[in-house]
């Protein structure tokens, strides 16, 4: 029987954040040295940027598109994969990174709710794919064989986010929710824990440092994601 600091645990939703990738080598937004072709990427990931100079934000993703086949996902990842396949209950992954290292490190769920780094979206048609590729204004839509209307399909700064309505969902009826690796300041991510701890559910942080939403947290595990990670999974596999 699954149980938590002797509580019967069924359902899990884990949110993980830049924090979970860092040790693969993909730097988190506000670790990195603050500026990317001298602007700072938050200034980047934003519609207006995008209608400003799209060239610019092109290359900043494929850029980081690219960077991704230099990088493995780390016993972190792979622990949560882990914990997936052999928890004896429900274990719902959302992910605010847009990189795939959830899948690559043997997720079969991952919800990304900031879109993938991976995913081409085009504006006129809707049609969306994936591509290991650069794309830019001159690429054609595989959907509708328009050029300039493909975008990364990122949920920009100023943007909703995907699938919360389950999100919201899964929170409400988990026992335990874990965050790892994310600095609670971009919502409404830094909110899960409030609708978590709404419904009762009790609540671990895994970071290296303090976020902004550490004190709501029940269990807070200060320290590096592949070592604090690895170690609540073989605590939530024990029982
Ligand atoms: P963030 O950069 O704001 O915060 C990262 C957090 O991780 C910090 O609290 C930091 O203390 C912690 N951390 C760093 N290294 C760690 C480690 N090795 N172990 C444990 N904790 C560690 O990231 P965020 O909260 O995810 O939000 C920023 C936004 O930037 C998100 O919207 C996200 O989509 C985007 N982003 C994504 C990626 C990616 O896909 N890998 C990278 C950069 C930014
Ligand atoms: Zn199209």
């Amino acid at each position: 029987m699954p149980y938590f600091n002797g509580r019967f645990i069924e359902r899990i939703v884990v949110l993980t954040g830049a924090g979970i990738s860092a040790e693969s080598g993909v730097p988190t937004f506000r670790d990195a040295d603050g500026l990317w072709e001298k602007h700072d990427p938050m200034t980047i990931a934003t519609p207006e940027a995008f209608q400003r100079d799209p060239a610019l934000v092109y290359r900043f993703y494929n850029a980081r598109r690219s960077k991704l086949a230099e990088v493995s996902p780390n016993s972190a990842h792979e622990s949560l994969a882990r914990l997936q396949r052999e928890f004896a209950g429900d274990v719902f992954l959302v992910t605010q990174n847009v990189d795939d290292l959830h899948e690559r490190g043997g997720s079969g769920q991952v919800c990304h709710m900031h879109g993938e780094l991976l995913a081409l979206l085009c504006t006129k048609c809707g049609h969306g794919d994936y591509t290991h590729e650069d794309f830019d204004a001159s690429s054609r839509c595989p959907g509708c064989g328009s050029t300039g209307t493909l975008r990364p399909d990122i949920v920009w700064f100023g943007e909703f986010p995907y699938h919360m309505d389950e999100i919201e969902a899964r929170l409400g009826g988990c026992e335990l929710f874990i965050a790892i690796g994310t600095s609670g300041q971009v919502y409404p991510a830094a909110g899960f824990v409030r609708l978590a701890l709404a419904r009762g559910a009790t609540t671990v942080e895994i970071n290296r440092e303090l976020s902004d939403v550490t004190g709501l947290f029940h269990h807070q595990r200060r320290g590096l994601a592949t070592v604090e990670v690895a170690a609540l999974v073989e605590e939530l596999l024990a029982y």
